[in-house]
This record gives structure tokens, C-alpha cells and sequence, in this order.
């Protein structure tokens, strides 16, 4: 059917024979974290770091250095410098090289989706999937760089030129989260760097490998020292000093809310800097009685799971009009029963991890809330035994809209589905949150999808369809899910400033 892969990763390989081996020797990888500063690799000036953990046994894998305050105001003058170089390198310069870091991200598919299943817990289809997403991330801003165009307006006289130029905004502030460890970092790099601007990025700490590979692309394919800079640390502190630093001049944020409201306000305080805000969203599923229940439900249950549900754009409350729900809810419970929770790294593993032991613990609040609600577990509802941060695919029915599950992000493998009767209804209830970032629908009826697109308050809408992250278009939320796009000519734009230009001769 029309139902997509949402991250527009491509078909991924399969298996290696060698799989095992790929695997240990990206597990060596872990020993050579460092930050890139300047164009070198180094540790932290302090020697600070902390580990890093394999979300599938708990155990270390390395250790992630953190920056201090001399290696950040170093490398806020490398990406000053490098402002003054990439922002003056001809667009089609700048598109050879992300088109080269985009070859080496492929070639080297294999050992980087290694890396990322080792230190995010995803089955590796899976990861392979994201890297190749990555990857065309960087094919798609590359290209767009021969687009950069600016416009001419029409003068009021003969001896005028009125011209509009897009010009790159900046050194940029970045700052990504576990959950895409390999596609959220892209999609900022590569939307920094086409646009023309330096960029410092801060990727989350819990998943440093599969950055440092993408950063290793980048100057492996000859982009100039200083313009792509790494940095890891405490994210509060390096937040807040690189959001005040005078150099920076855009930020650019994906993660929670509530950080992401308190980093647009230092922004605004300290130089009213542009940002964009990628956050939180909690995605609301209708499906009505006249859809293919049965292929709607299989649809539903592949994308909550994946990535063990830690995905803003997950579909994460499901409303089922009232003829559907018994069926809807049978096939769905038994696609979510049916995975397999195992390490990523285990070829037979269709679920893995949570990332970190933060997340076990809200699933149970979750569940215990359903539970003293009146709600009914389906499946799983518990964390699995053994070691590493397993929380089995859960399926809770019956809830009413007051359940925790039903009102906030659940970022995880907790699925509460509900009733509803009429669209009027179900469309109020799908707005009733102060999130928007995804939303979704199943349905044939022509009215009812029409009403839909343009009623359910969200920055992207899937008809039928979950493939709403893809390289070519805006993806971005509204309301508390945040500001801005990335992708498509808008992810370009949010790099950009506008100037016009009258020029006269006099
Ligand atoms: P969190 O808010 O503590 O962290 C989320 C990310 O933001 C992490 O990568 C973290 O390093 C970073 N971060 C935290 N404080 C920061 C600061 N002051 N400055 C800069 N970066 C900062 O939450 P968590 O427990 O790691 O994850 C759970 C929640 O995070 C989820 O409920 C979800 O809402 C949100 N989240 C959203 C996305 C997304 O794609 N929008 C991705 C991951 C997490």
C-alpha cells in the first residue's frame, strides 16, 4: 500500500556473512571518541569524559570526552574562521564536497550502522536504514546548493537594480538527540554546510560514535578545518555557553520541550538569535470505520514499535471509530505480541532497548496510571527480565483521554488506543493537546481525508501513509512541537538571511 518507510532510508543491505566481525570491529571504534575541533581530533582540555553505555547490556563501550570552556571558545574561533572560508566557497564547491562526505557515509554503511546499534539499541536493519537516510540527506542538500537562488524585482526606474540574495546566517549552534543518532545530526549538518555557514554541533552523549563517523565523512571528503566542529559535555553548560557566545548566530535544537523552550529564550536573550525547534510531539492516529482496518492496524503497530517507539513522529494514540475498534485492536495487540525484543546487534531482533534506564521508568508510569484508570493491558506492560533497558511492546485499551498515556509523549513502546464516533469529534479530540507535530489518518473516503488535511493542527500529516520524514520535504512541528523546518527548500532556508539590495547609478 501506500504506507511508507518514514525516514525515506532506501532498501537496506542484507546481513553480512561477516556480521559478527563488522560488529566487533565497530566495537573497537568506541575506544577513539574524541572532539573535533579546528579540524583536529582531540580529548577534552580537562581530561573530563564519561562513559558510554550499551543500552542492550548496560555495560560500557567507551568513553565520551567532554569538552571544557577553553575547547569551546576554541572552537568558537574555528567556526568563525571557517565561517569566513565556507561562506565564500562557490556553491558548487560546496556541493562536491557533501556529495563526497554522502559517497564515504555509504561506503561505510555497514560499520556505522554497527556503531549505532551498538550505542542506540535499534535492531541493525534498522540502523542501516537511518545511515543510508543520512546519506541522502547529504546527496539532497548538496544538490540544492545550485538552487540558492535570489530574485530580481522589477525597479521604479531606469538607472535602478533591486536585487533579493540569500546569504548563509552564520556560525551555527546544534544541538541533537539519541533517538536518530546518524539522520537528526545530517539533516543540521548538512543544511548548515550547503547553505554556506560553519556550524558547532553537540551531539547527544549518549550516542557519540555514529556523529563522529559522519563528522569523519565530512573532513575525509576535504570539507576545510573549522567549518564542521564537535563538541560533547554537560548539555546544559555547553548550551548555554555557546548560545551566548557573540559568534554564534543561529541555533538549532531537536529534543524536549521544555529544553527546547528554555534554549529559544537564551536565544532571544542573548542577541536574538534564530532558532529552530524541532520537539516533542505525540502523534495522533484516527482510523475510521470505512479504512483497511486490518492493513491500518499491521501499519500502526510497525511504526509504534520501531525504534522501540523513540520517535517524535511515532504514531502514539490511537483513536478507533466505534465499528473498527474490536478488529483494529485484535490484530494490532498481535503484531505488537509477535516482535522480538532482543540486542540490535541479533539478526533476529525486530525490537530492541530503550536507550537509556530514564526511559524504563516512564513506560512504568505510564502503565501504572492506565492501570489505576480503569484501563486494560493488552500486552507487555513491564520491563523484561534480564539485563540492558527492555520494556516489552505494550498495548493498552479502553483508556479515556484523561490517561497519562493518552495526554502525554510517551517516547516508547506503550501504545494507548480509544474509541471514537463521529470526525467532528475525533478531530477535536486529535487537537486537544498543546503538541503538533505529526498527526495521522486512515480512511478511503475522499470527504473524510479532506477534512482531515486540513483540519488536524500538525506540522506533517500521513494519509494512509507514515512516510512523512524524507530528505526532499519540510519536516517540522507547530504549536509546542516547535518552529521551523528542516528538509526540503525550507531545511535550506532556516540557514539562510534575506537581503535586499537597491543599487543605483547615479
Ligand atoms: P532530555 O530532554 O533530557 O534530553 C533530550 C536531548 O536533549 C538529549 O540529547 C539531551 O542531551 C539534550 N539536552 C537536554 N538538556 C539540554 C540542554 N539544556 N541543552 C542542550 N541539550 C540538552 O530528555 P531525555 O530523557 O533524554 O529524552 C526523553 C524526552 O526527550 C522525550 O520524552 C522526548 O520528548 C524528548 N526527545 C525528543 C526527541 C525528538 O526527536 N524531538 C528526541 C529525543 C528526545
Amino acid at each position: 500500500g501506500a504506507v511508507g518507510a518514514p525516514n525515506g532510508g532506501g532498501s537496506a543491505p542484507a546481513a553480512s556473512p561477516e556480521f559478527p566481525a563488522a560488529v566487533e570491529s565497530a566495537r573497537r571504534q568506541f575506544s577513539r571518541l574524541k572532539l573535533l575541533i579546528g579540524g583536529a581530533w582531540v580529548d577534552g582540555g580537562e581530561g573530563a569524559a564519561e562513559d558510554l553505555l550499551d543500552p542492550a547490556t548496560g555495560e560500557p563501550l567507551g568513553k565520551v570526552p567532554h569538552a571544557c570552556t577553553a575547547d569551546l571558545q576554541r572552537a568558537l574561533a574555528a567556526a568563525q574562521d571557517g565561517f569566513a572560508v565556507w561562506s565564500r566557497t562557490p556553491a558548487i564547491e560546496r556541493r562536491r564536497v557533501l556529495m563526497r562526505a554522502a559517497a564515504l557515509i555509504r561506503e561505510r554503511q555497514e560499520s556505522i550502522a554497527c556503531m549505532l546499534t551498538l550505542e542506540q539499541g535499534k535492531p541493525l536493519a534498522e540502523a542501516r536504514g537511518e545511515v543510508a537516510g543520512a546519506a541522502e540527506i547529504f546527496e539532497w542538500y548538496a544538490e540544492e546548493t545550485r538552487r540558492l537562488y535570489g530574485r530580481v524585482i522589477p525597479a521604479r526606474n531606469n538607472t535602478t537594480q533591486q536585487l533579493v540574495v540569500q546569504q548563509p546566517v552564520g556560525p551555527v549552534a546544534a544541538f541533537t538527540p539519541w533517538n536518530f543518532p546518524a539522520l537528526t545530526p545530517a539533516r543540521k549538518i548538512a543544511g548548515a554546510l550547503a547553505a554556506g555557514c560553519s556550524c558547532i554541533i553537540k551531539p547527544a552523549e549518549e550516542t557519540p560514535g555514529t556523529a563522529i563517523e559522519l563528522a569523519r565523512a565530512c573532513m575525509d571528503a576535504g570539507l576545510p578545518a573549522g567549518v564542521l566542529n564537535m563538541v560533547f559535555g554537560v548539555p546544559s553548560e555547553i548550551s548555554e555557553f555557546l548560545i551566548r557566545a557573540p559568534q554564534i548566530r543561529k541555533i538549532t535544537f531537536t529534543g524536549s520541550i521544555a529544553v527546547g523552550k528554555h534554549l529559544a529564550a537564551l536565544a532571544a536573550q542573548h542577541g536574538l538569535k534564530r532558532c529552530t525547534m524541532e520537539l516533542g510531539g505525540h502523534a495522533p492516529v484516527l482510523v475510521f470505520d470505512d479504512a483497511s482496518v486490518e492493513q491500518a492496524a499491521q501499519a500502526c503497530a510497525a511504526f509504534k514499535f520501531r525504534n522501540a517507539g523513540q520517535v517524535c513522529i511515532a504514531p502514539s494514540r490511537f483513536y478507533v471509530q466505534r465499528g473498527a475498534y474490536e478488529r483494529f485492536v485484535e490484530v494490532f495487540t498481535r503484531t505488537a505480541a509477535a516482535l522480538r525484543l532482543g540486542a540490535g546487534t541479533d539478526a533476529s531482533t525486530t525490537m530492541g532497548p530503550l536507550a537509556n534506564d530514564r526511559r524504563l521508568a516512564a513506560m512504568a508510569g505510564f502503565v501504572e496510571d492506565a492501570a489505576a484508570r480503569g484501563g486494560r493491558v493488552l500486552t507487555g506492560g513491564a520491563r523484561a527480565e534480564g539485563p540492558g533497558f527492555f520494556w516489552q511492546p505494550t498495548v493498552l485499551a479502553e483508556l479515556l483521554d484523561e490517561a497519562k498515556a493518552m495526554r502525554e509523549e510517551t517516547f516508547g513502546p506503550v501504545a494507548p488506543i480509544a474509541r471514537f464516533d463521529t470526525l467532528e469529534e475525533a478531530l477535536l479530540r486529535a487537537n486537544s493537546l498543546p503538541y503538533g507535530l505529526a498527526a495521522y489518518a486512515f480512511s478511503s473516503s475522499a470527504a473524510t481525508m479532506m477534512a482531515l488535511s486540513a483540519g488536524l493542527e500538525a506540522g506533517m500529516v500521513g494519509i494512509n501513509s507514515f512516510a512523512v520524514s524524507l530528505a526532499e520535504a519540510p519536516f517540522g512541528g507547530i504549536k509546542e512541537s516547535g518552529y521551523g523546518s528542516e528538509g526540503g527548500v525550507e531545511g535550506l532556508g532556516a540557514y539562510l538571511v534575506t537581503k535586499f539590495v537597491a543599487q543605483a547609478s547615479l
